[in-house]
This record gives C-alpha cells, sequence and structure tokens, in this order.
C-alpha cells in the first residue's frame, strides 16, 4: 500500500516568508510603510511568552516592526482597552494582536472588539469572521487560514469534498468550518456533544483536528486515503510534543497529512505575517 504523503509546514511557510521578505524589501526601496504589528501579553503564562517571542522573531526576519506591550495577569480590563484605543488610533501602527488566554477577570469578547476591524489580525473581531462567515472574508484567522494554504500548496483539491472539523472553538474549529465552506467543502462541525464522533470521522475526505488531546484519533477512526490535518499541539510528560492524531498510526492509510510538530503550528504564524502586510496595505489605501 502507498505511504501517506506528509504535508511540509515548514517548506511552506518558508516559502510565504520568503515572499514576504522580497516584498517589504520592494516597500522599503518604494519608501513605502513598513508593517508594524503590535503584540498585547496579559500576564505570565510560559505558553504564551513563547508564542510571542517566535513572533517577533518572525516580524524582525521579514523586516517588519514589532513592539509588544507585558501587562501583569491582575491588570485592569479597562487599562488594556485604553491601550488599544490608543493603538487604533496610532497611523504607525498596522496590525494589533492580544495573545490568549487572558486572565479569567477581563472580558475576552470586550478587549477582542475592541481591536481596529483594520488592525485586526487575528481575524477574530465580528466583523471579520462575520465577513467570512458571509463568504468576503477580510483578515481571516491565521491558523484556519494556514490550513487553506497548506492545502492550496499541495494543490488538494476541496470542492465537493465532505470534510469533519473536530473541534469548535472560536480560534480554530468555527473558522475552519467557515473557510471549508467557502472552498466548496460539505462541512461538518463536531465538537464534544457530539454523538458517535466515529460515524463522522469515518466519512470524512478531510479531517481537520482541533481537540487538544494527545493521539485522539487512530488509524481505524478515519477512511482510506482520507487528508488528515493534525492542529493540537500536546505536551507529554517526558516533554515530546505530538498532536492529537496518532500520526504513525495513519502512514498507511491517510493521503496525506500533517506532522506535528511542522505542520499547522509554522503556517499560523506564516498567516500572521501575511495578515499583518495586508492591514498595511489596506491603512495605506484608506490614508492616501
Ligand atoms: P479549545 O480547548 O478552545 O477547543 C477544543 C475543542 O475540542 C472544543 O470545541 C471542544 O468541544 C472540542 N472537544 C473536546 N473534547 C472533545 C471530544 N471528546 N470530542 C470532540 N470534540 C471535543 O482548543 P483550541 O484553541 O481550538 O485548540 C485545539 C488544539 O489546537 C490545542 O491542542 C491547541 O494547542 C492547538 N492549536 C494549535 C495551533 C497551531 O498553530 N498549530 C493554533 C491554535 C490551537
Amino acid at each position: 500500500m502507498k505511504k501517506s504523503k506528509i504535508i511540509d509546514g515548514i517548506k511552506i511557510s518558508n516559502e510565504i516568508i520568503d515572499k514576504i521578505k522580497n516584498q517589504v524589501k520592494k516597500r522599503i526601496q518604494k519608501k513605502a510603510k513598513i508593517p508594524y504589528l503590535a503584540v498585547i501579553i496579559i500576564g505570565d503564562n510560559p505558553a504564551s511568552k513563547i508564542y510571542v517571542q517566535k513572533k517577533e522573531n518572525k516580524c524582525k526576519e521579514v523586516g517588519f516592526i514589532s513592539k509588544t506591550f507585558y501587562f501583569s495577569k491582575e491588570v485592569r480590563e479597562t487599562k488594556v482597552i485604553n491601550l488599544i484605543k490608543s493603538l487604533n488610533k496610532d497611523n504607525n501602527i498596522d496590525a494589533i494582536l492580544v495573545q490568549l488566554p487572558l486572565p479569567n477577570h477581563i472580558n475576552k469578547n470586550k478587549i477582542i472588539n475592541s481591536i481596529s476591524i483594520y488592525k485586526d489580525v487575528d481575524g477574530f473581531n465580528p466583523y471579520n469572521t462575520g465577513s467570512l462567515c458571509q463568504g468576503t472574508p477580510k483578515l481571516r484567522p491565521c491558523t484556519p487560514k494556514g490550513i487553506m494554504s497548506l492545502l492550496n500548496a499541495y494543490n488538494i483539491k476541496t470542492h465537493g469534498l465532505n470534510a469533519v472539523v473536530i473541534g469548535a472553538s472560536n480560534v480554530v474549529g468555527r473558522p475552519m468550518g467557515l473557510e471549508l465552506l467557502l472552498a466548496g467543502c460539505t462541512t461538518t462541525i463536531t465538537h464534544r456533544f457530539t454523538k458517535n464522533l466515529k460515524e463522522y470521522t469515518k466519512l470524512a475526505d478531510l479531517l481537520i483536528v482541533a481537540v487538544g488531546k494527545a493521539n485522539f484519533i487512530n488509524s481505524d477512526w478515519i477512511k482510506d486515503k482520507a487528508i488528515i490535518i493534525d492542529v493540537g499541539i500536546n505536551k507529554l510528560k517526558n516533554g515530546k510534543i505530538v498532536g492529537d492524531v496518532n500520526f504513525k498510526s495513519m502512514l498507511l492509510k491517510a493521503s496525506y497529512i500533517t506532522p506535528v510538530p511542522g505542520g499547522v503550528g509554522p503556517m499560523t504564524i506564516a498567516s500572521l505575517l501575511e495578515n499583518t502586510l495586508e492591514a498595511c496595505k489596506n491603512l495605506s489605501k484608506i490614508k492616501n
């Protein structure tokens, strides 16, 4: 039997990053504005700090400007919103991202909704989520956008596929479902209350797993030649990072599969850089 094709997220994200670097070089030559990303981090969640550091490094690598604003975990909500309001008005800033999760006393939606729709590079603001829902995407949530870029890069034709998403979070599962609908899939979004989950996964030509449980899906849950996209990032007790899918068990059954690490993860950052450049270009048009 044919072995599954492994989708290389590092290679595809590097191709995107190279294109962005070239665009920044051209913008410097034309004396056009250099994209500027503002990141807000609240509290001292170690994973959040690592993600923010990675985003900063990648911004530097492509030639963007980035600045991170740190708040202690006790910060008042109004203080964060006031900062966002001033960043919204600041013509130097093209893009704003608030690193999730937030401390419990802060209303996540209030924070997200206060970000300018033009600078909302995570795409979580109701305007941007709503635009995707309407089928006219503007700034698109990064992880689902990155997954669509991966499918495109591998010439995977999505029209008419039975797509099943496991997980319905606002960050991954829901916007993923909307992206797949837009791409012509018959889309099912499943979640923790779904009964007989296996009956759905068995029907999937394309299965996207974003649950956050190590090795949640085995090969007997999928049909032959299914395309498997593993979004999960789970740290085992031995420190190893694994996805939500039992990767090894899939290798003779899936047609395509993303590894963890090295699959979806790098694409999320690449999409963030794309969104930041897009926001910068759009804002320049509005200002001119
Ligand atoms: P979340 O906890 O917000 O959502 C998990 C979803 O899984 C929920 O909708 C829940 O209903 C569903 N779920 C839980 N148990 C289930 C079950 N038994 N059967 C079916 N559905 C079930 O998590 P999230 O933010 O969507 O992230 C999911 C995973 O993806 C995590 O491991 C996270 O670290 C990872 N992630 C990766 C990237 C990346 O760039 N690769 C980006 C975001 C999230």
